[in-house]
Parts: C-alpha cells; sequence; structure tokens
C-alpha cells in the first residue's frame, strides 16, 4: 500500500477543503448520535419502563444519572403540560436533530468536491506532462493502448480510492469511536463481548482486500491490451478491410475482452463479498448481545429502555464498520491503478540534458557524426559510421530498406543517443546542448505526415505561439499549398479530421512542408514519402521540397531520383555501414549497389 502515498501527498493543496469536509462530518456525527439519543424519552414517555424519579441525584457524567435526568425531566414536562406535547415535543426534536445531521452531511460532500477532481487532474496533467518528453522508443504499439488505459481507467480507480477514503476517513473513525464510547458508556460488559469476535473479522477483510489488489492489477493490464488492439485496428482500418481481416481481428479483440471479462467478474465477486461478509460478522457480535443483554435486563441490571439504545446504538456501528472495508478495498485497488501511474511518471527519460547544458542559438558549419554505432537492443544498427555535412549542404540518405537511414537520422534531434562514437555540431557533442534548443534548430518532414484534430492554420503553426495569420499564409504559399487550403470550405479554418483522413497523401505532405517552413530551421531532415504520388501532387510536392531546403542544411532520406541528382552527396548505407559516398555520376561510375538501386529504382 505504499504507493497510493503518493498520491495523498497531493491533499496538500486542498488543506482547506478537508478541514471543511471533516468538521461539517463532525457535526454530522454528533448531531446524528442525538437523533438516536431521542429514542430514549421516546421509549420512556410511551411505556414509562422505570419508576417515576421524583428527586434528581447528585450530577454525576455516567449512564446512570444521565437516565435519571431523562425520566426526572420528563416526567415534570409529562406533569406540566400533558403525555401528547411532551410526544410532539420529543419528536420535534428527533426531526431537528436529523435535519441538522444530514445539512452538515451534503456541506462536507459539497467541499470536498473540488479536492476529488482537483488531485485526479492534477495526476493526469503529471502523466500527460511525462509522456510528452519520454523517449520515441517508449512507445510501442502495445503501450499506446496500455497508456490511454492507465490515464483513463487506473485514474478513476485512484479517483474512487482516494475520495472515498477521505470522506470515510473523515467521519467513520469518528463515528465509530463516537458510538463505541457510547456503548462502552452505556455498558462495558456488553461492549467487550463484542471485540472478542474482531480479530476474526479484520483477518477475513484483508484476505479479501489481498485479492483484490492482485486481481485489479491483472484487469488493468488486461484491459491495457483491449485498447492496444482497438487503438491498432482504428490506426489499420484500411489495410484489415482491403485483407478483408475483420473476422481475425474481432477474434483477437473478443479474445482479449474475454479475458479482461473474467478477471473483471472475479475482482466483483471478491468486492462484493466483503460488504455481506462484515454484516453477518457484526450480526453475530449483536446476536451475542442481545443474548447476554437479555440476561442483564432480565436481571433488572439494566433498563430495558437503554437496552435498546445500546441495540440500535450497535446497529449504527454496522455502517461505519462496512464504509471502512470498503474503503480498504478501494484502497488496495487505487494502489494497484496508483502502482501503473507512477510507473510511466517515473519512468526514465533516457534522454538526459546535462545540467551546465548549453543552448544551440547558431548553428555556423557543420554537423558531424563521428564512428557512430547505435543498437536498440543487442543487434547493432549502425556501425562507425563517420560523416560531414558542411552548412547549407543537402545530403541524400540511399540504400535498401531496413538499412539504417531512419535510425541514423532520428540520432540527430536525439530521439534516441548514440551507443558509441558522437554526433557533434560545430565541434561540439549535441549531448551537451539544451534539448530544446537542439530541437529547436531541427525541422522534420516525415513521411508519415501527422496531422492533429484542428483547424488547418493550427496543424501548419502547431502550437507555436504569436505566429500571425499572414506568417502562416506565406508558409502555406512557399509549400504550395495555399491554393487547396483556399478551396476547403473554410480556408485555413477548416477543421482536419482525426489524422486528416479527409485530405490526399500529397496535400498532406505539403502541410508538413509548411510547418517545417514556418519554424524556419537551419537544419532539415527530410523522409521522402515511398508511395507513389499522381504526377501532378509529386511535381509540387517536389517543388515545395525544394523552396524548403534552400540556404538550409537538409539530410533527406530520398527516394527518388529527382531528389538524389540535386544533392550535394549520396550516402549509400547497407547493413548499417556506409558502403558508397559521392556524387550521382561518381557513383554510377563506380558501378557498385547505388547503381543496382538506380537500375532497380529502388531506394527504399
Ligand atoms: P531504414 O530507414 O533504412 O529502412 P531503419 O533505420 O528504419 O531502416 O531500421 C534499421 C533496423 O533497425 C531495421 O532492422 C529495423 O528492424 C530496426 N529497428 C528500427 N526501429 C527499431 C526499434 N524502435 N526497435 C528495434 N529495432 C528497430
Amino acid at each position: 500500500m505504499r504507493t497510493i502515498w503518493r498520491v495523498f501527498r497531493y491533499l496538500k493543496y486542498y488543506p482547506w477543503h478537508i478541514a471543511t469536509n471533516v468538521l461539517f462530518n463532525m457535526l454530522a456525527v454528533f448531531f446524528n448520535m442525538f437523533t438516536f439519543v431521542m429514542i430514549v424519552p421516546f421509549v420512556e414517555l410511551l411505556f414509562a419502563t422505570s419508576q417515576p424519579v421524583d428527586q434528581l441525584p447528585a450530577f454525576a457524567l455516567n449512564q446512570e444519572y444521565l437516565s435519571l435526568w431523562v425520566t426526572f425531566t420528563l416526567n415534570q414536562y409529562k406533569s406540566l403540560y400533558g403525555l401528547w406535547p411532551c410526544l410532539i415535543g420529543v419528536s420535534m426534536g428527533y426531526l431537528a436533530f436529523s435535519f441538522l445531521s444530514n445539512l452538515c452531511r451534503y456541506l462536507a460532500q459539497y467541499f470536498i468536491s473540488p479536492m476529488r477532481n482537483g488531485i485526479t487532474m492534477r495526476l493526469r496533467n503529471d502523466i500527460y506532462h511525462h509522456i510528452t518528453i519520454l523517449p520515441v522508443s517508449y512507445f510501442t504499439a502495445q503501450r499506446k493502448g496500455d497508456l490511454i488505459s492507465r490515464m483513463s481507467n487506473d485514474i478513476a480507480d485512484i479517483e474512487w480510492g482516494v475520495l472515498t477514503s477521505v470522506i470515510s476517513l473523515g467521519k467513520d473513525p469518528l463515528n465509530i469511536l463516537v458510538f463505541s464510547l457510547a456503548l462502552i458508556f452505556i455498558s462495558p460488559r456488553l461492549f467487550l463481548y463484542f471485540l472478542v469476535i474482531m480479530p476474526v473479522a479484520i483477518w477475513l477483510i484483508s484476505i479479501i482486500g489481498n485479492s483484490l489488489r492482485r486481481n485489479s492489477v491483472k484487469g488493468q493490464n488486461r484491459l491495457g491490451h483491449l485498447f492496444a488492439v482497438i487503438d491498432e485496428t482504428v490506426s489499420g482500418i484500411r489495410t484489415i478491410q482491403s485483407f478483408g481481416r475483420q473476422r481475425h481481428r474481432v477474434q483477437l479483440f473478443s479474445e482479449a475482452n474475454n479475458q479482461y471479462a473474467d478477471t473483471m467478474i472475479r475482482v466483483a465477486q471478491r468486492r462484493e463479498l466483503s460488504s455481506p461478509l462484515s454484516e453477518v460478522l457484526l450480526t453475530i457480535g449483536l446476536v451475542f448481545i442481545l443474548i447476554l443483554g437479555g440476561m442483564a435486563v432480565l436481571e433488572g441490571q439494566i433498563l430495558s429502555s437503554v437496552f435498546i439504545l445500546f441495540v440500535i446504538l450497535f446497529a449504527r456501528l454496522v455502517p461505519p464498520v462496512q464504509s471502512m472495508v470498503r474503503v480498504y478495498n478501494n484502497l488496495q485497488k487505487a494502489n494497484a491503478a496508483a502502482e501503473r501511474v507512477f510507473e510511466v511518471i517515473d519512468a526514465d527519460e533516457q534522454i538526459h540534458q546535462l545540467p551546465n547544458a548549453k543552448s544551440l542559438t547558431h548553428f555556423q558549419h557543420q554537423i558531424e557524426y563521428r564512428d557512430v554505432s547505435f543498437s536498440y537492443q543487442t543487434e547493432p544498427i549502425l556501425q562507425h559510421i563517420n560523416l560531414t555535412i558542411p552548412k547549407g549542404k543537402t545530403i541524400a540518405l540511399v540504400g535498401p530498406s531496413g538499412a539504417g537511414k531512419t535510425t541514423l537520422v532520428d540520432l540527430l534531434p536525439r530521439f534516441y543517443d548514440c551507443s558509441q562514437g558522437s554526433i557533434l555540431i560545430d565541434n561540439t557533442p549535441i549531448t551537451q546542448f539544451n534539448i530544446n534548443s537542439l530541437r529547436s534548430q531541427i525541422g522534420l518532414v516525415s513521411q508519415h505526415c501527422i496531422l492533429f484534430n484542428d483547424t488547418v492554420a493550427n496543424n501548419i503553426a502547431l502550437g507555436l505561439p504569436n505566429f500571425d495569420r499572414n506568417a502562416i499564409v506565406h508558409a502555406a504559399q512557399v509549400a504550395q499549398a495555399h491554393e487547396f487550403i483556399m478551396q476547403l470550405p473554410q480556408g485555413y479554418d477548416t477543421p482536419i479530421g482525426d489524422r486528416g483522413l479527409n485530405l490526399s497523401g500529397g496535400q498532406r505532405q505539403r502541410l508538413s512542408i509548411a510547418r517545417a517552413v514556418l519554424k524556419d530551421p537551419p537544419i532539415l531532415i527530410l523522409d521522402e514519402a515511398t508511395s507513389a504520388l499522381d504526377t501532378e501532387s509529386e511535381i509540387a510536392v517536389q517543388q515545395a521540397m525544394e523552396r524548403l531546403m534552400q540556404g538550409r542544411t537538409s539530410i533527406v532520406i530520398a527516394h527518388r531520383l529527382s531528389t538524389i541528382s540535386t544533392a550535394d552527396e549520396i550516402i549509400v548505407l547497407e547493413n548499417g555501414r556506409i558502403v558508397e559516398q559521392g556524387s550521382h555520376l561518381q557513383l554510377i561510375a563506380q558501378q557498385g549497389l547505388y547503381k543496382r538501386l538506380v537500375e532497380l529504382a529502388d531506394f527504399k
């Protein structure tokens, strides 16, 4: 149960909410107690079980004095005003206490609501903030679904656990304490009988709690898997439908869904057991008391009205005890959820920034890969890469699929760090730069252009502040995107659906080029699209790319001969090594891999 304490630390932002909640809960308990105490005069009035008291004994804070005082006072009022007014008076008292108690209960809930939603809001913010700085390698397909499940369901479990425990801890222990004290006050002996069965109850309840926690973890993991399947299906719906693999996906989903349901059924069955179980245990206690207390009444050791009060107060112990048991179970579940949430918040960012990192403001001379090797796991992906790119030049990376081209460019903005060797900008290793300043110098146009669910203009500006419409329009013009944007129903304010499904491939690419134009970075990484565009789009995209590259230093993962032949230098990669390097004509003359790739037109 350690992790959940980290969530409870968020409570420090809400001292007043908690204080008011506890205060009103205490008042509610207090008034509630009185509603039950009103039972005694009621029974006394109707049944007159005790002897009339003529004179009040000396004051003492004990049950005998209070009973005598109640009987004495009632008798006085009864002889003064008669039975009916007394009955109505007692009933009104009952009503007033009950009203006050419920009013306080509502106020307690009212003041705790900002805390309830505030804590989960802060948790969601923290997890989201951390997601944005986690390394690219963290986000595997499985993780995506799992993250959504952590941000929604786990946080909901935490919310429920924290809320119920704050509410319950603000009132249930107090309730139990007050009612227990009242019971001890009335009859310590009867209360002792009840205490005997407590350890058994606690033991049984904790067994259920532990099993709940284990199953909750399993359930949440399975839900993560379920979300992953949904995410994959939605992203890959074209592939699934075109290959007619719906049945296979449905089968995959229903398996994952069945497993999740099975676990959740077990969780529900365990959870539902704890409440009846605690009630049965308390009832066993009550039966003890009924038998033993009944004997005490028959022997005249205790007033029957007081005994009835004892039994009623005892019955009132049941709900707060049950509620505490529920809270314990909810906390077990919330703890499991908190472990999953903090796993993300604590996940290593991997790409660390040095404490005294410099800011990269002006890229001046060159980018250099110096004996760079890299592996994702154990298998080497890049080996001993040496490469210098002078400022203002364009280099084209070519090579068969899987040669390591994407990996090579991903190292520059530090999506990953080199396993060996280093990358230097103007002779300073990139690890010494402030990460944001490094990335601000690099523009990325990838072949999988991601558009966000926002307007066209905002997709180009991508959250960059202080951009006026003119700059956005200019960027779109440079990227050859202005004309088609103007033909959209609301121009630059047209919303783009999720993943830009209602734009063509060429249009999407031009939008992502406009994004890079607007960012205006000195260094560009371009991943040319492998998919064929229609000739018109192809020409437009090509022109847009050329304009974008003007005056910048560019690394292009090239798939088109037109791009490659205009590059200052071509780097041919194979199995993670540079195998050829030079201009188009030089490489053709070498009669090696490059020539074969050109002949096959295979630059993928
Ligand atoms: P290219 O861009 O030339 O097609 P990549 O750089 O994408 O090549 O991939 C090079 C190799 O690295 C491939 O064998 C690929 O399977 C592997 N690879 C790529 N990304 C990852 C990753 N995130 N984790 C593990 N292996 C990867």
